[in-house]
């Protein structure tokens, strides 16, 4: 029958990943974006990436061009080297100017990019097009995140979370207690807000106590 020969789906066990952790030997990725912050789609490409790849490196990009960043390049690589501590073969860092200069400095062989949605592939197209004009020897490599993060952006969490909506779930426990510091001071959780992507009776406004989880 046609199923049988359909080999078995693999499943992804914390020992086989670690087996398999880095298994394109000598090959360096750079998985570079905004990070403004990192969410958890960020977080399942890197663990794919650094399965895959032997060394990864997160490139924040200092984009002196882009809209005001809610968080500054430091705060997004303090925390992303706090969230990639559990793997030991990636490493974070920032850049500016052309990504495949950068990416010559370090001898990196590929670029690694996340695909969420059509809309995405466009742009995507475009860039790895642009760069493999530019540097042919540089690989760009898509991958997708797991279907429950497939929607999610930076721009929608801090869009959410500065109307008041909960993004539990969505970002790591460290990213939502930077977000309440950055966007309502000492307060947690954040003051209620009405809006298009707001909506009434959220978490209520309440005296910040002690640390928070
Ligand atoms: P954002 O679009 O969230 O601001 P970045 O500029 O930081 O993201 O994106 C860096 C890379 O990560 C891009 O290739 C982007 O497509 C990818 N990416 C961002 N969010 C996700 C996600 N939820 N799933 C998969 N890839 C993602």
């Amino acid at each position: 029958m046609f199923a049988s020969r359909v080999p078995p789906v693999l499943e992804c066990s914390a020992t086989t990943a670690a087996a398999s952790r880095g298994a394109l030997k000598g090959v360096i990725a750079i998985y570079p974006g905004s990070f403004d912050p990192p969410t958890n789609g960020h977080l399942d490409l890197i663990e794919r990436g650094s399965n895959l790849f032997d060394k990864l490196i997160v490139a924040v990009l200092r984009n002196p061009e882009k809209e005001a960043p809610l968080f500054t390049v430091e705060e997004r690589r303090e925390m992303l080297a706090t969230l990639t501590r559990p793997w030991k073969n990636v490493v974070i860092d920032s850049f500016e100017g052309l990504l495949v200069d950068y990416a010559r400095r370090l001898g990196a062989q590929a670029l690694l990019r996340g695909i969420r949605a059509i809309s995405d592939y466009e742009y995507e197209l475009q860039m790895a097009l642009m760069n493999r004009k530019l540097q042919p020897q540089l690989e760009t490599v898509f991958m997708l995140p797991a279907e429950k993060y497939s929607y999610l952006s930076s721009r929608l969490i801090k869009d959410v979370f500065q109307l008041g909506g909960s993004v539990r779930g969505l970002v790591p426990p460290l990213v939502e207690q930077k977000l309440h510091f950055k966007v309502n001071g000492a307060r947690y959780p954040s003051k209620p807000k009405t809006g298009l992507l707001g909506a009434p009776g959220r978490p209520r406004l309440v005296k910040r106590t002690g640390k928070q989880a």
